[in-house]
């Protein structure tokens, strides 16, 4: 069964490594030399605890300001760096910056933990799993303090081996979620068996989502479903007070969305937690 899975989606080949246009391997160039230069930032969007209101931590999202194209979106050059191995630094940035970011938070007073997106290549890297337990030891962190977001998808690409490496990040605490969950293939059949304790609702659920709504009954079924497997629920792209009202009603766990805050530079997501104490409260 795990070979036909991993058969049916495999699809990294050396022709797609070489990259396919010029397009690609200039931005991906380009890229490189950001990552050496100072071009490349985290954001970090709150994630709100719908029983306490509570800041639970936050998602840290990738931001590239270019020196002359400007602001570069994460969806435009992520999925290019997905095709080579600058992925596996981008990553590895990721995590090791926004784990100096929460020491500092942490010497602050702030108990929060941090979200790292990893994508499904990250997964297929031999080195991934030891990268980031060195990370968290480099910074001293506690592994539960660490939540990694996993595209849907990316389990498909070799189930056996990508559940043993996802078990040992599990060992060692971390928290592995299921990113964008609802838009990839067939999830039902594979929840059960990894060793992730969160799921996060695609926010094309949760955009429209209102009391007659067609999505509704799907996110309740979601929660309830993740609830019955021991899985707790986010919902990503919280954008109303309906939605977000709806969702504690339907006993989502976490909300993350621009109804509560927009992903901010570390500096500013201070003044934001300052302001509203540790709490989203809605007036
Ligand atoms: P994602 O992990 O699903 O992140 C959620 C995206 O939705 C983010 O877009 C966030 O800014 C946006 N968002 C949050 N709340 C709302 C809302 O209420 N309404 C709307 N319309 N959007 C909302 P962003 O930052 O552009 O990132 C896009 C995607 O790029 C991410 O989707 C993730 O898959 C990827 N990405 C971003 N940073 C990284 C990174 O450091 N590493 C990797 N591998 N992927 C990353
Ligand atoms: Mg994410
Ligand atoms: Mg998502
Ligand atoms: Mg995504």
């Amino acid at each position: 069964r795990a070979a036909e899975r991993s058969q049916r989606w495999v699809r990294f080949t050396p022709e797609l490594d070489a990259a396919s246009n010029q397009d690609t391997l200039e931005l991906l160039a380009e890229l490189k030399t950001a990552l050496g230069s100072n071009q490349l930032t985290l954001h970090y969007q709150p994630k709100i605890c719908l029983l306490s209101d509570a800041v639970l931590g936050v998602e840290a999202l990738m931001r590239w300001q270019h020196p002359e194209r400007g602001s570069i979106p994460p969806g435009r050059f992520i999925p290019r760096a997905e095709h080579s191995t600058l992925i596996d630094q981008l990553t590895a940035w990721a995590i090791d910056t926004a784990l100096a970011q929460l020491v500092t938070w942490q010497a602050q007073g702030l108990t929060l933990s941090v979200a790292v997106n990893v994508s499904t290549r990250n997964l297929l890297d031999p080195n991934f799993v030891d990268s980031v337990l060195s990370l968290l030891d480099k910074h001293q962190v506690d592994g539960a303090l660490l939540e990694l977001e996993i595209t849907e998808g990316a389990f498909m690409l070799d189930f056996e081996r990508t559940t043993a490496e996802l078990t040992r990040l599990a060992n060692a605490n971390i928290t592995l979620s299921i990113d964008d969950f609802g838009t990839g293939y067939s999830s039902l059949q594979y929840l059960d068996a990894l060793p992730v304790s969160m799921l996060k609702i695609d926010q094309s659920f949760i955009k429209s989502l209102a009391r007659n709504s067609s999505s509704a009954p799907i996110v309740r079924a979601a929660i309830n479903m993740a609830h019955d497997l021991g899985i707790q629920v986010v919902a990503e792209g919280v954008e109303t007070r309906t939605a977000f009202e709806l969702l504690r009603e339907l006993g989502c766990d976490v909300a993350q969305g621009y109804f509560m805050a927009r992903p901010m530079p570390a500096a500013q997501f201070n003044d934001w937690h300052t302001d509203t104490q540790g709490y989203f409260r809605p007036g």
